[in-house]
C-alpha cells in the first residue's frame, strides 16, 4: 500500500518518516526532531498546548471530524479523578487503511502525540486500543514503548520534568463496534463491547469513569507537527476549518491504489486520476465512496469535490475515515450495496432492536435482489428501513448500515429496477462489452 516513493502532490508531513531506515526506532525518530514537540511542550502550559491545537484546526481523524482542541479542553482538569488517554487504533472500517502505516512505520509519532494529550489534560495513563487482526503492530508498538522507557520518555519524572506518563497497548477481539468510542471503553475495561448512553461523554467520563481523551491514531500523529511548528501553519495546510493534511487510502478501481497523505481540501477528481493513476484499463468512472463504507457512494458526475469535512457534507456524503473507495462502470451496484450490508449486519452488536434488525433485512432484501430473487416492494423495503433506522439507533453503527443502502438505491435505482424485473445488470451489460 506505500509506494516507493511519495506522489508530487502529496505534502509529507505525518508520512515523511515511512520510507526512510529503520523508521520505527526511536534512533530513527530523534533524528528527525522526533520528542521536540513534547519537549516544547513540557515548557507550556496546559492552556497553551490546548490553544496551539485549536488553531491548527485539527479535527478527528477517526470519522467524526469532531475539533480536537475543543475535545481535549472539555476535560476537567481539577478533577480529583485520574485522566486517561486513549488511542482509538481499531482501525476496521471498509476501505480504510491509513492508521495501520502510521503504527507500522513510526510508532513514536503516535506516542509523543499521547505524551502532548497527557501534558495538556493532567493525564497519568494511556492506552491503545487496537483491533485484534493488528497483532502483528502490537509487537512493533510494544517495542517503541519499550525503547521510550528506557530513553526517559515514558514512565515516572519524564526528562526530570516531574510528569509521569506511561503506555499500554490493549488489543480488541476483532469487532467492527469497539471502533466506536464508548464500545471501545466499554472493552478496553474488559466488558462486552456495546455502547454507552452518551452524555455523558469520554472527556469528563471515560475510561474507569474518569476525564479520557479519545482520539483516532491519525489524530495524535498530527499532534507533534502542529506543537513544533505551530498550529497556523498546519491549519494553512488545508482549508478553512479543516487543518493539515489527511491520508487518504484509494482503493478497488484504480491503477495506483495506495496511502496518500494529500492537503485537506484536496480535489476527489484530481486524487483519482492524477495521484492514484486513473481508472483501471482506461474504464469510465461509475461511483465513490469517499470515506469509508458508511458513507454515502457519490455517483461520477458528483465527484468533483474538495476532500474535507464541510464541502463532503454539502456534497451529500462524509470525508469519514479517509478511505476512498473508487468504482468502475463494470461494478455492480446492487452487488456492492448487499455486500456493504451483509458487513454491518455481521457487525451489529445487537444491542438495540432498529439495527439489529434492520441491518438483518437489508442484507436480505439487497442480497436477494443481488440474485435476482426480489420480490415486488423490495426496493421500497430497502428504502423504509434505512429511513427508520437513521437516526433511531443507539450508536451511529445503525445509520453507518442505513446510509450506504438508502443513497446506492437512490442514485442506482435503475439497476435495482433491473435485477427486480430480471433484466440483466446494467454493469454486467457493460463488462461484458468492455
Ligand atoms: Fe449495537 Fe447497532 Fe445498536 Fe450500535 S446501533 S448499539 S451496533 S445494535
Amino acid at each position: 500500500m506505500l509506494h516507493p516513493e511519495p506522489h508530487p502532490a502529496e505534502v509529507v508531513l505525518l508520512t515523511r518518516r515511512f520510507r526512510l531506515r529503520d523508521s520505527a526506532s526511536i534512533d530513527t525518530y530523534l533524528a528527525t526532531e522526533g520528542y521536540q514537540a513534547f519537549r516544547k511542550a513540557l515548557a507550556m502550559t496546559p492552556e497553551e498546548i490546548i490553544e496551539e491545537v485549536k488553531k491548527s484546526n485539527l479535527r478527528g481523524r477517526g470519522g467524526a471530524g469532531f475539533p480536537t482542541g475543543l475535545k481535549w479542553s472539555f476535560v476537567p482538569r481539577n478533577s480529583p479523578k485520574p485522566k486517561y488517554i486513549v488511542a482509538n487504533a481499531d482501525e476496521g472500517e471498509p476501505g480504510t487503511c491509513k492508521d495501520r502505516l502510521l503504527m507500522q512505520y513510526d510508532p513514536h509519532s503516535l506516542l509523543e502525540g499521547m505524551l502532548i494529550a497527557a501534558r495538556a489534560v493532567g493525564a497519568r495513563a494511556g492506552y491503545i486500543y487496537i483491533r485484534g487482526e493488528y497483532r502483528y503492530l502490537i509487537e512493533i508498538l510494544d517495542r517503541a514503548i519499550e525503547e521510550a522507557r528506557r530513553r526517559g520518555f515514558l514512565g515516572r519524572n519524564i526528562l526530570g520534568s516531574g510528569m509521569d506518563f506511561d503506555v499500554y497497548t490493549h488489543s480488541g477481539a476483532g469487532s467492527y463496534e469497539c471502533g466506536e468510542e464508548t464500545a471501545l471503553l466499554e472493552s478496553l475495561e474488559g466488558k462486552r463491547g456495546v455502547p454507552r448512553l452518551r452524555p455523558p461523554f469520554p472527556a469528563t467520563s471515560g475510561a474507569f469513569g474518569c476525564p479520557t481523551v479519545l482520539n483516532n491514531v491519525e489524530t495524535f500523529c498530527a499532534v507533534p507537527p502542529i506543537i513544533l511548528k505551530g498550529g497556523l501553519a498546519f491549519a494553512e495546510l488545508g482549508t478553512p476549518k479543516n487543518g493539515g493534511t489527511r491520508l487518504f487510502a484509494i482503493s478497488g478501481h484504480v491503477n495506483r491504489p495506495g496511502v496518500y497523505e494529500l492537503p485537506m481540501g484536496f480535489n476527489l477528481l484530481r486524487m483519482i486520476h492524477e495521484v492514484a493513476g486513473g481508472v483501471r484499463g482506461g474504464r469510465k468512472l461509475k461511483a465513490v465512496i469517499p470515506g469509508g463504507s458508511s458513507c454515502p457512494v457519490l455517483r461520477a458526475e458528483e465527484c468533483d469535490v474538495a476532500m474535507d469535512f464541510d464541502s463532503l457534507a454539502r456534497a451529500g456524503s462524509m470525508l469519514g475515515s479517509g478511505g476512498v473507495i473508487v468504482m468502475d462502470e463494470t461494478t455492480c451496484m446492487v452487488k456492492a450495496a448487499a455486500r456493504i450490508l451483509r458487513f454491518y449486519a455481521h457487525e451489529s452488536c445487537g444491542f438495540c432492536t432498529p439495527c439489529r434488525e434492520g441491518t438483518r433485512w437489508l442484507a436480505t432484501v439487497l442480497t436477494r435482489l443481488e440474485r435476482g430473487e426480489g420480490q415486488p416492494g423490495d426496493i421500497e423495503v430497502v428504502r423504509n428501513v434505512a429511513r427508520n433506522m437513521l437516526g433511531r439507533t443507539f450508536c451511529p453503527l445503525g445509520d453507518a448500515a442505513a446510509m450506504p443502502a438508502s443513497s446506492f438505491v437512490e442514485k442506482f435505482r435503475e439497476e435495482f429496477e433491473a435485477h427486480l424485473e430480471g433484466k440483466p445488470c446494467p454493469a454486467e451489460e457493460v463488462a461484458i462489452h468492455a
